[in-house]
């Protein structure tokens, strides 16, 4: 019997085994996916906002500051990728600057540090390439932007090494209540007792909710955001995450540098019905870039090498919904966490544990925080490299050429600590396949190294989830007479 499962490996799951293996209590974590991390963890603007725009007073405003501060913390800790652009919010002509001095005030009464304005001559210094019908800007410095899912992997990297056991391809079908206990049932049959329940599964949180509690306060409305990737060849055209004014549908349409030098464009915000439904659209496209004419007039948009959509996990509840269940104790539910929740999930965790888990376990003495990252074959030093390709030759035969990653970051990536076989969660971990060509070039390598080092048939090397493999028939056979 576990004393905790937590249902869903998102940045807010993976955080939350965290920051439950700091006590001596035992965890699982299970995800129904194929890989960890694989909803709106990965497909969002991955800024970590300053909480300039959430309502006072509400959780949202709280997590989402207090979140920004930790992930300093979680840097030194989980030695996770942070970029410290700050952002500048734009007013073009009077009433917008009106908008932006309240907009200062929420910030202020939020508790963000350093925000101030910016007049036309500081904004163009900065950023020559914003349109020159700005006339003021709201500057937030604690803004900056990570690489959302590595530091989920490094969260659940780091449970583990705390105790905490992970399983992927464990879907949550039923749960039962059976005296003291609860019984969670996976799709595969399988069933697992546990203490408690953490229901941290995303745009599906209201349909877990109701596998046992009958009277959800919550319900999800599933909102889609879809994105322009820039290759990283544009790194320096914009250096700070640009917003326009918010409205009532969200933060808009952002211009927002990546860890990696990349640049992204969007997100749109469509209400759909199907919930995991990521696909991308012309109409999509068209909306960005007619919304981002309010920004700049000079956005390389040839440069365009992907688009990808992400779906936000809106709720009904007018805020982050982090509670214990009513009729079920000791089933807590960390729902509706739609933007800021990258930002706030470290906050979130320790206010699930601390406030209202209200955990009284004793912390581990042995609780180790530390993660220490893998580096990849492109970051070393040239003595350095020098030294590892005489070692081991793999590590001198770059497999991606636009990204630099060689045979040995990609075998290290199989069987890594949160180890994967497939395209996907190897581009997720090592970048193959992320540059100009988005993989056109270095695809078919990935796919033998796969298949060599998991010793599996070609033809059996899935894209993502189970099911999708690449290779599935022949096209050119040897006729034999
Ligand atoms: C377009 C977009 C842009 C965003 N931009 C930002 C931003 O810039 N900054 C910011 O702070 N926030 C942003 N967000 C919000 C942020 O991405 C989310 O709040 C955060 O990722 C939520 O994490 P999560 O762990 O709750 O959910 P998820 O990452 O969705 O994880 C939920 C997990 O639960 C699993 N699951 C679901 N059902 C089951 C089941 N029955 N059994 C087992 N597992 C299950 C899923 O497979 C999934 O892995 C954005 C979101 C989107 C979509």
């Amino acid at each position: 019997m576990y004393d905790y499962i937590i249902i869903g490996s998102g940045i807010v799951g993976s955080l939350i085994a965290r920051e439950l293996s700091k006590y001596d209590v035992s965890i699982m974590v299970f995800d129904k996916e194929n890989d960890f991390a694989s909803h709106q963890t990965t497909a969002n603007s991955a800024i970590i906002h300053s909480g300039h725009d959430p309502k006072e007073g509400t959780l949202k405003a709280r997590l989402c500051v207090e979140g920004n501060r930790l992930y300093d913390q979680l840097e030194k800790e989980l030695e996770i990728p942070l970029l410290r652009t700050g952002a500048f919010v734009v007013a073009h002509g009077p009433k917008e600057e009106k908008m932006l001095e309240e907009l200062y005030d929420r910030a202020h009464n939020n508790g963000v540090p350093d925000v101030h304005f910016l007049d036309p001559e500081d904004i163009f210094k900065q950023e020559p390439r914003l349109i020159k019908t700005i006339t003021k800007v709201l500057s937030l410095p604690s803004t900056k932007v990570t690489y959302p899912w590595e530091v989920a992997f490094a969260s659940l990297e780091n449970a583990v090494k705390n105790g905490a056991s992970i399983r992927r391809n464990s879907h949550v079908v039923a749960i039962t209540k059976d005296r003291d206990h609860f019984l969670v049932e996976l799709k595969d049959g399988t069933s697992w007792q546990t203490k408690r329940i953490i229901n941290a599964s995303g745009v599906m949180s209201d349909i877990v909710a109701s596998l046992l509690d009958k009277d959800v306060q919550f319900q999800i409305i599933p909102r889609r955001g879809e994105y322009m990737v820039l290759d990283r060849r544009v790194k320096d055209t914009f250096h700070h995450v640009i917003y326009p004014l918010p409205t009532s549908r969200g933060k808009g349409v952002l211009i927002v540098p990546q860890v990696h030098g990349n640049i992204l464009l969007g997100p749109t915000s469509e209400v759909i019905d199907d919930r995991e439904d990521a696909s991308t659209t012309k109409e999509g496209i068209l909306y960005i870039k007619e919304q981002l004419h309010y920004l700049s007039d000079q956005i390389p948009f040839e440069w365009t090498i992907r688009g990808f959509a992400g779906v936000r996990a809106t709720s009904t509840y007018d805020d982050f919904y982090i509670q214990e269940s009513k009729y079920y104790p000791g089933f807590y539910h960390v729902a509706g966490i739609d933007s800021p929740g990258l930002t706030s999930a470290p906050a979130i965790a320790r206010y699930l544990v601390e406030e209202v888990i209200k955990i009284n376990q004793p912390k581990k003495i042995n609780y180790d925080p530390i993660r220490q990252k893998k580096l990849f074959f492109n970051q070393l030093s040239e003595d350095e490299k020098s030294i590892r390709v005489k070692d081991c030759p793999s590590h001198g035969r770059i497999v991606c050429k636009c990204e630099k990653i060689t045979e040995q970051d990609i075998i290290e990536s199989i069987h890594g600590p949160l180890g994967n076989d497939t395209v996907k969660g190897i581009k997720k971990r090592a970048r193959a396949g992320s540059g100009l060509c988005q993989g056109g070039y270095c695809e078919s390598m990935v796919l033998q190294i796969i298949a060599k080092e998991t010793n599996k048939p070609l033809s059996t090397i899935n894209y993502d989830g189970e099911h999708t493999p690449i290779l599935v028939k022949e096209t050119k056979t040897h006729e034999h007479d």
